[in-house]
């Protein structure tokens, strides 16, 4: 599977394309609206069909381009069905699989930075959302987050998978692009070197944050793909 990793300096939000060589059939994963001209140019550049956009999670801090893409290329939406979204093509839940020619993203549910998380696998990576971060996690702070939910989904369905299983987040703040189920499991500092479930909730109930800025029209927005 190829992935080129794109980048929303407004939002700090990553958008990865993801595709199969053999059959160039690709999935957008967390598209952004004010980004849909130069997807869609880079799409046609690299001659993909785009099967699928795909949400990690209903985003409050940027609104997605999703619908303008199934407008412009015919793809079919993916969100987890607890969104409710009922502009989505597809309703995920755990273990669901989206195939890209023969070969397969992977669902997995991983609810706590909202109720409707979830982690897409590949072969030997992992596009998390919000839910973990290079050296942190997501806000567990609105949309129905619950900080436990959150160590149980990291610690208990992302830090078990293979070692150099490589992480895409959906945000970066700090620089970082990408790292590792082993780099996470050790250096992140809110969960790793083994962190209790105790520590990590005072941790992330202790953080006093601003709402985001776009939150009251962002999430209304994605809840009818960004249209
Ligand atoms: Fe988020």
């Amino acid at each position: 599977m190829q992935i080129r990793q794109l980048f929303d300096h407004a939002s700090s939000s990553y958008t990865y394309l993801i595709w199969d060589e053999s059959t160039r059939e690709g999935a957008i994963i967390d598209s952004v609206t004010e980004q849909v001209e130069r997807d869609q140019k880079l799409i046609a550049e690299l001659e993909l069909d785009l099967k699928y956009a795909l949400e990690t999670h209903i985003h409050a801090d940027h609104v997605t381009g999703s619908g303008a893409l199934r407008e412009r290329l015919g793809c079919r939406i993916g969100i987890h069905a607890n969104a409710g979204n009922a502009c989505a093509d597809l309703q995920l839940v755990d273990k669901d699989r989206v195939y890209l020619g023969s070969q397969h993203l992977e669902v997995i549910y991983t609810p706590g930075h909202t109720n409707t998380d979830i982690s897409y696998k590949t072969a030997d990576s992992l596009f998390t959302g919000d839910i973990l971060l290079v050296r942190g996690s997501g806000r567990t702070d609105f949309q129905d987050g619950d900080a436990g939910l959150s160590y149980d989904s990291i610690t208990g369905k992302i830090f078990t998978l293979p070692g150099e299983t490589v992480i895409y987040p959906a945000h970066d703040y700090n620089g970082f692009c990408c790292s590792t189920v082993a780099e996470e499991r050790r250096f992140n500092p809110r969960l790793g070197s083994g962190k209790t479930r105790d520590e990590y909730i005072q941790i992330m109930e202790s953080m006093k944050l601003d709402r985001p800025s776009q939150m009251d029209t962002a999430v209304p927005a994605n809840l009818t793909c960004g249209l």
